[in-house]
């Protein structure tokens, strides 16, 4: 998840020029390079996904739903009043969050 966000970032980075600059410095176009970036990011993103399919089908055999959401700052499935850092979170819904008790996957509604 955090090498996904960095990847991201280059590529964002590779649209401005000064960094333009330096990559062509080290003899690799800026459009060679975005897409050597794009590339290295879909191997990513492919890896994070088989992960997370990995995790959702092991949750998923141990309790039947893997995916709950957080009814009042509590996981659904276990019941466990989850900490105010995960809560309130400004970008909860953006990546995968699991229930550090049970190890349900976790998501707000709101
Ligand atoms: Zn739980």
């Amino acid at each position: 998840m955090i090498s996904l966000h960095d990847l991201d970032t280059m590529i964002a980075d590779l649209g401005r020029a000064d960094i333009r600059q330096q990559e062509e410095g080290l003899g690799l176009s800026p459009d060679q390079a975005l897409v050597e970036l794009g590339k290295m990011r879909d191997v990513l993103v492919e890896s994070i996904r088989k992960r997370w399919y990995a995790l959702y089908g092991q949750i998923s055999s141990r309790y039947g739903n893997a995916v709950v959401p957080v009814v009042q700052n509590r996981c659904s499935g276990c019941f466990t009043m989850l900490p105010t850092s995960v809560n309130y979170a400004g970008d909860r819904n953006e990546q995968v969050r699991t229930c550090s008790i049970c190890g349900r996957i976790i998501y707000w509604a709101d």
